[in-house]
C-alpha cells in the first residue's frame, strides 16, 4: 500500500512527488507521456527551463524525483479508481495498485477546431495561449480566430505582441457594435465567416482557406480550443462539480471524496501554465502530506 499514488507525471505530478518523497512518504506516479504541450517544440516561460523542449523539462523533473527513495514512477495507464473503506484501488491497463491517498495531475482534455490542417500545425506555427507563444509570434502575420465572446478580448491581449492581425469569430454568433468598434479604433481587420483549410509546409502555416472560398495568406494562428477534465477512469469516483464542470474542491485541492486531491491543469477548466501546475501540485502535496501525518499522529 503506497501512501499516495498520483496520476499524471507532467509538472503539477512530478513538483507533487517531489515534495512528498522530501516529506518521506511512499509515492507512486502512473503517467501514460501524453501531455497536452507534446506537440510543441519549445517550452517558455518556466524559470531556469525557458526555451527548452518539452521532454527535457519532463526528463529534469524526472531526474529531480528519482533521487527519493520513497518515489516509484510508472509507464501505464489508470483506468480506475475505486473507494474500498479506508484506501483506494487504482486499476492500470497493466496492474493494480493500492494507496491511502490520491493526487489528480491528468491536466486537461482538449478539443481543436474542426480545420483540415490544424493538426499538422498546432504547436509550430498554431498556438492557443499568447503567454506561452506570444513573445515568439510577434513579428508574424497572425489570423486569430476564437469564439465572438472573447473576439475584444484577445484582440487587446494579442496585439500587446503582434502589429498584423486579423480576427476572425469562430462561431455563428454576431458581434456586439462596441467589438466591431473596438477593432476599428485598433485598425484590426475582422473577417467573418468559417475557415475550411490551414494550408502549411511542415506545419508551417502559409494560408487560411474559408468556407465561403475567401482566401488570406497569414504565417502563424492563435485559435480557441474547449478544455475539459472528464476523464474516464474518474467515473467510478463520481466527483462532485462545480458549477463551471470543473472538479469541485475545497481551498486544500481536495475534492468531494475525501482523501482524493487535484493539482496542476486538471483543478480548473482554464488553461494555465507548465509553473503554474507545478506550483499547484508544490502546494497542494503539502496538504495531502499533512493530512497523513494528522491521521498517523491519532492512530
Ligand atoms: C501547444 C501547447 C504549447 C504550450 N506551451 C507552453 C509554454 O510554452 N509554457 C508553458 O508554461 N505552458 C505551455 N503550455 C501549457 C502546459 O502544457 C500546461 O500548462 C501544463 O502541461 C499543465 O501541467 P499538468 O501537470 O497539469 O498537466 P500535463 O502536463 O498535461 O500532464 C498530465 C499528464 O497526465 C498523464 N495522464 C493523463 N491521463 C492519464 C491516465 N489515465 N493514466 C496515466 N497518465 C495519464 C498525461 O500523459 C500527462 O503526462 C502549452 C500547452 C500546449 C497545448
Amino acid at each position: 500500500m503506497y501512501d499516495v499514488i498520483i496520476i499524471g507525471g507532467g509538472p503539477a505530478g512530478l513538483a507533487s512527488a517531489l515534495t512528498l518523497g522530501r516529506a518521506l512518504k511512499t509515492t507512486l506516479v502512473i503517467d501514460n507521456d501524453n501531455p497536452r504541450n507534446k506537440v510543441t517544440e519549445h517550452s517558455h516561460a518556466f524559470l531556469t527551463q525557458d526555451g527548452v523542449t518539452p521532454s527535457t523539462l519532463r526528463q529534469n523533473a524526472q531526474h529531480d524525483v528519482d533521487k527519493y527513495a520513497d518515489v516509484e514512477r510508472l509507464n501505464d495507464t489508470v483506468i480506475d479508481i475505486k473507494k474500498i473503506e479506508q484506501y483506494f484501488e487504482v486499476q492500470t491497463l497493466n496492474s493494480t495498485f493500492k494507496a491511502r491517498k490520491i493526487m489528480i495531475c491528468t491536466g486537461l482534455k482538449q478539443q481543436l477546431p474542426h480545420i483540415d490542417g490544424i493538426e499538422a500545425c498546432y504547436g509550430k506555427s498554431v498556438f492557443y495561449c499568447p503567454w506561452c507563444d506570444g513573445y515568439e509570434l510577434k513579428d508574424q502575420s497572425l489570423i486569430v480566430s476564437v469564439p465572438s465572446e472573447h473576439i475584444t478580448f484577445m484582440a487587446k491581449l494579442v496585439s500587446n505582441w503582434v502589429s498584423d492581425i486579423i480576427m476572425n469569430p469562430s462561431d455563428d454568433n454576431h458581434l456586439t457594435q462596441e467589438d466591431i468598434k473596438y477593432l476599428q479604433n485598433k485598425n484590426i481587420q475582422l473577417i467573418n465567416g468559417k475557415i475550411k483549410r490551414f494550408e502549411h509546409d511542415n506545419g508551417q502555416l502559409s494560408r487560411v482557406i474559408f468556407e465561403d472560398g475567401k482566401t488570406i495568406t497569414r504565417s502563424a494562428g492563435l485559435v480557441g480550443i474547449e478544455l475539459d477534465s472528464h476523464f474516464e477512469f474518474l467515473t467510478s469516483l463520481n466527483l462532485k462539480r462545480a458549477d463551471d464542470d470543473s472538479i469541485d474542491i475545497d481551498e486544500f485541492g481536495e475534492t468531494s471524496v475525501k482523501g482524493v486531491f487535484v493539482a496542476g491543469e486538471s483543478s480548473t477548466i482554464r488553461p494555465s501554465q507548465l509553473i503554474d501546475a507545478a506550483s499547484s501540485g508544490n502546494n497542494i502535496a503539502k496538504f495531502v502530506a499533512m493530512q497523513i501525518i494528522d491521521e498517523d499522529d491519532i492512530e
